[in-house]
């Protein structure tokens, strides 16, 4: 049965206008444990503690997540960018088995020294993740363990959220009075009541 075709773009207005609720979250030492150096392959990846537990609230209550991180390790040499995505497959994997959904994962793949659009605290790639997505910066949070998180997510207009697992600790010592985040809890999963309250 062929479905009924909505009269010309209506569909299509509705879907793009209707708000949706957004969140920004870096990886290494906010969804899984930093280890200080990259993470090259699954057999080193560890979800921080009550990670799955906070991204399956999220995704629950409707929120679009998108991961958003630099890995200038590839840029830089260090691993390879297939080796990247085959940390992200499994990844989302080991969510979906939770029933927890990513909505996108935008990775800056360049060097640290290689002066690109995209490098957090550049905001290129939450500007592409959102491209075509209809929200309110001013209730969406990005979540993150170092100061170019903060930096990125200030840029782009959202609120931030730093949390003290990976580099959180050490971040919250170099918080300026021009740069304060939001809010300030132990991990992702203590992020939670403040994403759901934007
Ligand atoms: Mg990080
Ligand atoms: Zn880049």
């Amino acid at each position: 049965m062929p479905w009924p075709v909505p009269s010309s773009g209506s569909l299509q207005n509705n879907m793009t206008k209707a708000s949706r609720k957004v969140v920004f979250i870096d990886r290494d030492g906010v969804i899984n444990v930093d280890l200080w150096k990259y993470v090259e392959t699954w057999k080193e990846f560890r979800f921080e503690k009550g990670a799955l537990d906070a991204l399956k609230v999220l995704t629950d209550r409707g929120f679009d997540i998108f991961i958003i991180s630099n890995q200038a390790g590839v840029g830089d040499g260090v691993f390879s960018e297939a080796a990247m995505w085959q940390v992200h497959e499994k990844m989302v994997a080991a969510m979906a088995k939770r029933e927890i959904k990513i909505r996108g994962a935008r990775f800056c793949t360049h060097g640290k020294k290689a002066k690109c659009d995209c490098r957090k605290p550049k905001t290129l790639l939450l500007e592409k993740a959102v491209m075509n997505l209809t929200f309110d910066k001013q209730k969406t949070y990005f979540v993150g363990d170092k100061l170019s998180d903060l930096e990125a997510g200030k840029n782009f207009g959202v609120k931030t959220i730093l949390v003290r697992t990976g580099y959180g600790a050490e971040t919250e010592k170099k918080l300026s009075k021009k740069l304060q985040p939001d809010h300030i809890v132990n991990n992702l999963r203590d992020a939670v009541p403040f994403i759901l309250k934007a």
